[in-house]
């Protein structure tokens, strides 16, 4: 017996069951040619990052003193970086944002752990929202908080709310939202924003403290006909928002993104000091220089998203046509239709058999549903639909 941190021993042993599916979805590639598997697995963007991202990194190469570039900057990121994306935020948002309210960090997932870690003592209870983003559970464990899991709501996939007003209790730190969300694709209206923010303003005086709402969107551009996503410090001031172009950007290999605590948070300078401790303890300073400046000038823009659109439409469509019931996404490029028997992790092995490669719900707390991320070439959705049919032909 080792006398390792065994919970860290298994969280690196563990495959994901995604990545189970990324490597049967190779091995049957070998077997029966790449273009005759449908991995729809994973959520790796299918579309390049705009122009900008090259040009300005090729820009700031060439152009950029090289000492200055490779060096160190603040611990929370270059002070310029951040001055742009307050000017950016400040004119989507109307907000008055400076720089000194974001923490430049790598990726959502760096941004979740500093705002995790600098909120919770250990016992402290983060309510999360099924269906959620698996990652949610490690990270909040991982800052010795308790995950605490309200059932989706699962004809909208907006918010159960009496679910929601059961799962909250003095011990109540954080609430995590995630709109628009992996893996349902839903966005929460500004009537469920707005419920939402009711409650945890009530609750917050009941206890004595404030419970801080964690709005983590990776996804907040990838939004299909105009669905709007509210802009949640409008609506609750004990915001803190976690950022990544991963998506937007097509970046995600880059790992950048930010933590912004509003002014408008309680005892501003605290949270924000316990989130950039966060950061040190972890070892979360310095993000990248080269891509914080790359994605500060490249902020407004986002890659080709209509592909995802386009993809959205034509899953939505064909699938509804075969008799799956599905709730429509208003945005990212994930959705989550019934599983068409109750057994998700039954129903998404015989989807393998098709050689269709779809994750089960389980793994994001909400059983009886399976993702597909339809972040692929479009042309992969209409080879696939046969494949679809015939696995709905075993069921009706
Ligand atoms: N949050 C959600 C909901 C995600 O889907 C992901 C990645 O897929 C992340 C966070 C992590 O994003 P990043 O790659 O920026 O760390």
């Amino acid at each position: 017996m080792s006398n390792l941190n065994e919970k860290m021993v298994a969280l690196g042993t563990q495959r994901s069951v995604i990545r189970e599916l990324f490597e049967f979805g190779k091995m049957r590639a070998a077997e029966i040619g790449a273009e005759n598997v449908f991995d729809f697995s994973i959520g790796n963007p299918s579309v390049p990052a705009p122009a900008c991202v090259n040009e300005t990194a090729q820009k700031i190469l060439s152009e950029m003193d090289p000492v200055l570039l490779h060096g160190y900057t603040s611990a929370q990121g270059d002070a310029g970086v951040r001055a742009m994306l307050a000017t950016s935020v400040n004119q989507r948002f109307g907000t008055d944002y400076k720089a000194d309210h974001f923490y430049m960090s790598v990726g959502a997932a760096a941004a979740l752990c500093c705002c995790l870690h600098g909120l919770c003592n250990a016992g402290d209870e983060v309510v999360i929202f099924a269906p959620y983003f698996p990652e949610y559970i490690v990270f909040a464990e991982g800052a010795g908080a308790k995950p605490v899991i309200v059932p989706a709501d699962t004809e909208a996939f907006q918010i159960d709310f009496d679910a929601f007003s059961k799962a909250l209790t003095p011990s109540t730190k954080a609430v995590i939202i995630n709109s628009p969300n992996n893996p349902s694709g839903a966005v929460y209206s500004s009537e469920t924003v707005r419920r939402l923010a009711d409650i945890l303003q009530e609750r917050s005086k009941a206890y004595g403290h404030p419970i801080y709402l964690i709005s983590d969107e990776p996804y907040r551009e990838i939004v299909f006909s105009g669905t709007k996503v509210p802009f949640l410090p409008d609506y609750y001031a004990n915001t803190l928002i976690s950022y990544s172009w991963s998506k937007s950007l097509s970046l995600p290999g880059e790992r950048m993104g930010y933590v912004l605590v509003p002014p408008c948070v309680d005892d501003w300078a605290q949270v924000y000091a316990a989130v950039a401790g966060a950061g040190r303890c972890l070892g979360y300073v310095n993000a990248p220089s080269l891509f914080q400046r790359v994605c500060a000038a490249c902020a407004d823009e986002t890659s080709d998203i209509s592909v995802y659109e386009t993809n959205k439409n034509l899953l939505l469509g064909s699938l509804r046509d075969m008799g799956y019931h599905v709730t429509e996404p208003g945005g990212t490029f994930y959705m989550f239709p019934r599983s068409l028997e109750a057994d998700d992790v039954a129903f998404a092995e015989r989807a393998k058999a098709h050689n269709l490669l779809i994750v089960p719900g389980c793994g994001f707390g909400c059983p009886g549903h399976v993702r597909i991320s339809y972040c692929v070439p479009t042309e992969r959705i209409e080879r696939s639909l046969p494949a679809f049919e015939a696995l709905a032909k075993e069921y009706f």
